[in-house]
């Protein structure tokens, strides 16, 4: 066996060690931890929906009406009225046939790919695909094949070269960790001339994207016949907990019969999906959640502009501020904590090697004097050419 405090250490050395931080209370964006009271800028919560008082109500009628866990997995006594409802919303929200709720977004990309690809298929992945996805294609058993990010002409010749077994691409919608979007359209086009099957992560989208909030392939005018597959999260716009694929009745139908990590769990407990009903409710009802964010999202661009930082091309919530090294990631992050403000550092293997990053998150629930308050102390941060070791 190898010592794994040597690891731990080597890690600690490259400033690669990761920690976790106790939160003693959560108000909209001001979180308190560790005992301070801290502007929260790297939260999932972009509508402010997770503390909102028509979701915790509904969590808490719902566990009134069916008592805290499910008991089960779906497929043997835990499909309580409350998830069947929550998706048929979702289906109709989604303008699919049918929708199918998975415990989390990780276990929906686990469940779904490796229900419909095995040994001798192909999936095709954008190179800064989220670790789930990663894991749902080694898991499997099919070739695996990454492309440049958002590389069309890469994943046209590799489409090209396919020659036996089923195609998948697997995508981000909005890629998590530089909030730009996945180019869809061409992609779209793509999968449907070589026959190849079509699955978008939303994770990001889901909630904040479209017109009425239903995400990615709303912005893109995208329907279930371009895009068969769609994955959403609901612990981040939708502020609670849990995950979903909607499709076509045959595809929810085979995730059903077939997707492990569907089948061989506990089902979310009711009244969390009773709280998420309340919460994609207040998603339709509320368009100024999304208006609000996106006039967040420009007025913060502009300002970053005008302090001369180097933005990506995010039109959503997820703007990353390149750092460069781990090292300084993390006193940036610092920095900004002894200034109230809590914007975690993004360091490899989430991102690529020299690509460390803030990464802030704006949520509808800032105000323009918080906002301001985050710009401040951004301004404030040594952004000195880095010295070469
Ligand atoms: C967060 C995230 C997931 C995982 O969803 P969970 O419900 O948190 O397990 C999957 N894909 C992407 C792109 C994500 O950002």
């Amino acid at each position: 066996m190898k010592p794994l405090r040597t690891e731990l250490e080597r890690r600690r050395q490259q400033h690669l060690y990761r920690r976790r931080r106790i939160v003693t209370r959560v108000q909209g964006v001001v979180i308190r931890l560790e005992g301070r009271q801290l502007l929260n800028f790297c939260s999932n919560d972009y509508l402010g929906l997770a503390d909102h008082p028509r979701v915790v109500a509904a969590l808490r009628s719902g566990a009134d009406a069916h008592g805290v866990g499910s008991g089960a997995a779906h497929l043997v006594s835990g499909h309580s009225r409350a998830h069947h409802a929550l998706e048929e919303e979702l289906a109709e929200f989604t303008g699919r046939a049918r929708a199918l709720l998975f415990s989390t977004g990780y276990m929906a990309n686990l469940g779904t790919v490796t229900a419909l690809l095995g040994r001798g298929d192909t999936i095709y992945q954008d190179r800064l695909n989220h670790a789930s996805l990663i894991d749902a294609g080694l898991l499997s058993r099919a070739s695996f094949r990454r492309y440049a990010h958002a590389d069309v002409p890469a994943l046209r010749r590799q489409l090209e070269g396919h020659t036996r077994g089923d195609a998948m691409v697997v995508t981000d919608g909005v890629f998590s960790m530089d909030g730009d979007l996945a180019p869809l359209l061409p992609i779209a086009a793509l999968c449907r001339q070589h026959d190849a099957w079509l699955m978008v992560d939303d994770a990001h989208g889901f909630g904040v994207l479209g017109e009425t909030g239903a995400g990615i392939l709303e912005h893109y005018r995208l329907d279930g016949e371009q895009v068969p597959l769609l994955m959403g999260t609901l612990g981040k716009a939708l502020g609670t907990f849990g995950a979903f694929v909607a499709g076509s009745e045959d595809l929810i139908e085979t995730l059903i019969q077939h997707a492990r990590s569907y089948v061989y769990t506990t089902a979310v407990p009711p009244a969390v999906a009773e709280a998420t009903r309340a919460s994609l409710q207040l998603v339709r009802e509320e368009g100024w959640r999304r208006e609000r964010l996106q006039q967040l999202i420009r007025y913060f661009r502009a300002a970053l502009l005008d302090l001369g930082f180097s933005l990506g091309e995010s039109p959503t919530p997820i703007q990353p501020i390149l750092a460069g090294t781990a090292e300084r990631a993390l006193a940036w992050s610092d920095r900004l904590e002894r200034q109230g403000i809590l914007v975690s550092a993004i360091r490899p293997p989430t991102v690529p090697e020299g690509g460390s990053r803030l990464r802030v998150t704006l949520s509808a629930a800032h105000s323009d004097a918080h906002l301001e308050q985050l710009l401040q102390a951004l301004a404030s941060l040594d952004r000195a050419p880095l010295q070469c070791a």
